[in-house]
């Protein structure tokens, strides 16, 4: 089993969670953000490293002391890495429990992708876009309506303390007022951790291309 990679990049601190931690992206997506920031997740496949489980062990493993020394660990990102959690569990196989995994995801997946990562994964950091449906489709060209059923069902299966929702101010499509709107919602779902940010725009943007 091997995945394609967009990119690793090591020596993170403080960015996806508690600890040192290597993010490891996937390649591939299905949503398609006006302002997405790794539009190489829609190039040829081909152009990036694939490696197996295995091999992705190795290759981060060169900062095991920095991972057990601080809490951190492995974070899963993309693209959409719950299009991957057969590599993922693979992986948790491999590395067992002294590393932390944290996934960072849209949530736009088959409800059995996140039942099947739910317990494997340690955190999930949770790109919820904005809970308006209509802003939700004007942003991403998909609907939200799977997402807000994953996350009751992630938090279900998780509880709500290993679970940080992201709620972006994006320009052109919400407003600060939306974004407490969203926040306001969740909230009443249970959950208390929240990053909240406003999205910087460059003046070239990405050609993307159409939804799948
Ligand atoms: S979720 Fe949006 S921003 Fe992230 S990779 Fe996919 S299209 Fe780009």
């Amino acid at each position: 089993m091997k995945a394609p990679f967009i990119g690793i990049s090591r020596h993170r601190i403080s960015i996806d969670g508690e600890g040192v931690t290597t993010l490891a992206a996937f390649h591939g997506c299905p949503l398609r953000c006006k302002y997405c920031l790794n539009a190489q997740c829609f190039d040829n496949e081909e152009r990036f490293p694939s490696y197996s489980p295995e091999e992705l062990y190795q290759k981060v493993g060169i900062d095991n002391l920095y991972f057990i020394a601080t809490g951190g660990g492995v974070c899963f990102g993309g693209g959409e890495p719950l299009l991957r959690v057969d590599f993922i569990k693979a992986f948790r196989q491999l590395c067992g429990q002294d590393w932390k995994l944290t996934i960072e995801t849209s949530l736009n997946v088959p409800a059995q992708h996140v039942e099947a990562i739910a317990t494997i994964a340690d955190d999930f950091i949770i790109d919820i876009k904005d809970t308006n449906p209509a802003i939700y489709h004007a942003y991403t060209g998909r609907n939200n309506a799977l997402v807000m059923d994953n996350l009751s069902r992630l938090i279900q299966l998780k509880g709500t303390d290993h679970i940080t929702i992201r709620i972006p101010l994006i320009p052109n499509y919400n407003t600060a007022a939306d974004c407490d709107l969203s926040e306001q919602l969740i909230r009443q779902m249970g959950i208390t951790h929240f990053d909240r940010f406003e999205y910087v725009i460059r003046e070239t943007k990405p050609h993307l291309p159409e939804c799948l």
